[in-house]
């Protein structure tokens, strides 16, 4: 555990440990249609329990929520811009909802850990406690 400390947004946007920020908090790739949603339970590196409480990972479903009306409202008024039939308009935003849930899985509940992890007092000084 040697180095600088990467950096916040790098590490959410690799999907990395909120604490240690090296560990990968997902076992598979964003791609892998059936692996995409395994989690880790403890951080690899540093040990950290991710859903360190029963059902925490459920506040990350609002965000997910939040991801998903997002994605919905961009591509519909792209498509009802382009004067797209309403089936194309449909399907557009239907099948780009759908391709988009690994993403929106992934960094809803990669967002709640670095939301949450203030309060779980994660600090840089930390790698100095693991040498
Ligand atoms: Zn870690």
């Amino acid at each position: 555990m040697q180095g600088k400390y990467p950096s916040k947004i790098g590490s959410m946007l690799s999907c990395k440990c909120p604490r240690c920020r090296s560990g990968k908090v997902f076992t598979g790739s964003a791609f892998d249609p059936t692996g995409f949603s395994k989690t880790n339970d403890y951080c690899p590196v540093c040990q950290l329990k991710f859903e360190h409480e029963t059902g925490f990972f459920w506040g990350a479903m609002y965000i997910s929520y939040a991801f998903s009306t997002l994605f919905m409202i961009v591509f519909g008024v792209l498509a009802v811009n382009n004067n797209w039939s309403w089936n194309k308009i449909v399907i557009t935003v239907v099948t780009t909802s759908v391709l988009l849930v690994p993403f929106s899985y992934r960094y809803s509940r990669i967002l709640l850990l670095y939301v949450i992890s203030p309060f779980r007092k994660f600090e840089p000084e930390y790698l100095d406690k693991l040498k």
